[in-house]
């Protein structure tokens, strides 16, 4: 059994933490998930300090608001949504964001920047303190809503992200995971009641 080849996400922390032999075959090269679809955003730049990344933030996001399935997240990364497909989206066209990866419904993995640069998913934000969490964060986005309960492959994919994360970068662990509605408590409220922080502890 493969378990110390070179980046790969540590299994025994998976079996020690589950107690089960989880599915791990996930693994980070050049910063970019291997079992992440790539698409590049350009919403991206390069972070104060490559070294520093400590801090994982959950998102949900959902385009229009409500409806799962369409290509509009990607399209909204990307610079690429078109206003006149839905009122909403002609006030967010305008926005340049970004968030590292977007984990669907289904489980599936889009990733829109490397973990060693900055995404802009964060905005305004203080975590322990320490203002902009950009800098020094990884954004993860789970599509849903903040009252629609999340998928079991998405939590089953979000831990393997976490576990393959913290693996490869010493700055995280499970104790530095925040939502964007804790580091940005006057603005924001996801990733909501519907995201139940216990299965991610
Ligand atoms: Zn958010």
């Amino acid at each position: 059994m493969l378990i110390e080849f070179n980046g790969a996400c540590s299994i025994a922390n998976s079996i020690v933490k589950t107690g089960l032999f989880r599915s791990v075959n996930m693994m980070i090269n050049n910063h970019c998930l291997d079992q992440a679809q790539q698409v590049m955003s350009p919403n991206v730049d390069e972070r104060p300090d490559e070294e520093d990344i400590s801090l994982l933030v959950i998102h949900c996001i959902s385009l229009p608001p409500g409806e799962f399935g369409g290509e509009y997240i990607q399209q909204l990364f990307c610079n690429q949504l078109h206003g006149e497909k839905h009122p909403y989206f002609a006030e967010i066209q305008q926005l340049k964001v970004s968030a590292h990866v977007l984990i669907r419904r289904s489980g599936d993995i889009i990733q829109f920047a490397p973990f060693n640069k900055r995404a802009w998913h964060a905005g305004q934000s203080s975590y322990q303190g320490r203002e902009r969490c950009n800098d020094f964060s990884i954004g993860i986005e789970l599509e849903g809503t903040e009252s629609t309960p999340y998928t079991e492959r998405q939590y089953a994919v979000l831990n393997e992200v976490i576990d393959c994360l913290c693996a490869n970068y010493a700055g995280l662990n499970r104790e530095r995971i925040a939502g964007h509605n804790d580091i940005a408590p006057e603005r924001k409220t996801d990733p909501g009641d519907s995201f139940e922080w216990a299965r991610i502890s």
